[in-house]
């Protein structure tokens, strides 16, 4: 009955039911609860009611693994996920059935003007589906996103720096470019071992972003290059593969005699998130320290 009044925003029923007692997170064969229901279409005062209620589980997960959030961004309902992110509780990061996050959901179904909320609170960029997909895989995979909410500006920088038309603008290829922008990565493999940029078919378009793209690590070839070697200052790997002992650059075979790491390129950038993120950012970079390695002669 809870479920049918929810579904049909009945608000006076669910306040009634609410007020006599009625377990506020009850569930059907499918796990679904009303926050769910209410969230999937878009019933923004039931949900306001739901989230005001004592008890009330805003990460609940249904049997597909799917959380209120997931609902709501699916099915675009920007009041419902505005008023889910200012629950303090509520937790960005749950992965569905589908290792799908609600930012994955978000990029793959269009949704720029979520995506950059979610970004903006601090999901995680680099998260990956059930099939090793990144956000910049479904980018590219989405031929056109919704213009509701999406960070136009930012958008036209990266048409701009792309080179192509404004009526592109919210084409997968700029989308992919703004979301590299804020720090997703472009050389993480699928399961398929596909790069993002190896799902572009145009071959000029692939070029063009490959010069935006940060250069790779030699040795994974899975991250961001981003420890230098000295003396002849090329870009060689990652910060995890950066432990192997080179003793010669992988690039012009120059000895090797020490090594430093560079900040990534998107510390600045990234600082329009939450203070807690970039106070982290400048810790981080505060311990890039370089560190000698011994060379035999
Ligand atoms: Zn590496
Ligand atoms: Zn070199």
């Amino acid at each position: 009955m809870f479920l049918f009044f929810t579904l049909r925003d009945h608000l006076q029923a669910v306040e009634i039911l609410l007020s006599r007692g009625s377990e506020v997170n009850p569930r059907n064969k499918d796990g679904l609860t009303p926050l769910h229901w209410a969230c999937t279409w878009g019933h923004t005062h039931t949900v306001g009611l739901l989230l005001g209620h004592n008890g009330i589980d805003v990460n609940v997960v249904d049997n597909a693994g799917d959380t209120p959030l997931h609902e709501a961004v699916r099915g675009q309902r920007n009041g419902v996920v505005s008023l889910l992110l200012n629950q303090g509780s509520v937790q960005l990061d749950i992965k569905n059935k589908k290792k799908m996050t609600p930012l994955l959901e978000a990029v793959s179904r269009g949704h720029l003007g979520m995506t950059h909320l979610l970004i903006a609170l601090g999901a995680n960029i680099n998260a990956v589906d059930g099939e090793g997909n990144s956000c910049l895989h479904l980018a590219m995979e989405t031929e056109v996103f919704n213009s509701e909410d999406a960070p136009m500006d930012l958008l036209n920088e990266c048409c701009t720096a792309l080179n192509l038309k404004k009526d592109e603008m919210l084409s997968g290829v700029v989308a992919a470019k703004y979301l590299a922008s804020q720090g997703a990565n472009f050389h993480h493999r699928n399961n398929k071992y596909n790069t993002p940029l190896d799902l572009i078919k145009d071959p000029n378009l692939r070029k063009k972003l490959e010069t935006f793209s940060p250069p790779q690590c030699l040795l994974c070839r899975n991250k961001e290059a981003t420890t230098k070697v000295h003396p002849c200052e090329h870009l060689l790997t990652c910060e995890e593969c950066s432990k192997v002992p080179l003793k010669r650059c992988l690039r012009c075979l120059k000895p090797v005699t020490s090594r430093g790491r560079v900040e990534a390129r998107k510390f600045e950038d990234r600082c329009v998130q939450t203070e807690a993120t970039c106070q982290e950012l400048e810790v981080a970079s505060q311990e890039t320290g370089e560190y000698k390695i011994i060379v035999p002669n």
